[in-house]
């Protein structure tokens, strides 16, 4: 029984991590939390990865040079543009 915790922490907890962590890069979260219960290193590649398009709660593309950036940013991080954080909310 022991092992199964311990199986399910090596694996699960990375799982579940990468499983939410695609969810908020509108990646395939179930690809990506497979991904990461066996390489776990796909975490650190999904938490540097921007996405290409806006995900409501999490980010945000700039108006003036068209990047991502994260959604409780106020200020764009590439072009210093002021970002208006009460738009589509
Ligand atoms: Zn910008």
């Amino acid at each position: 029984m022991s092992e199964m915790i311990f199986l399910l922490l090596i694996f699960g907890l990375p799982a579940a991590l990468g499983f939410k962590l695609a969810l908020s890069r509108g990646k395939n979260p179930f690809l990506w939390g497979m991904l990461s219960g066996i390489f776990p290193f796909f975490l650190v590649v999904l938490h540097f990865h921007r996405p290409d398009h806006e995900i409501r709660g999490h980010f945000r593309k700039c108006r003036t040079c068209g990047r991502t950036v994260l959604w409780k940013d106020t200020v764009c991080k590439y072009c210093s543009a002021k970002i208006d954080v009460s738009e589509r909310q």
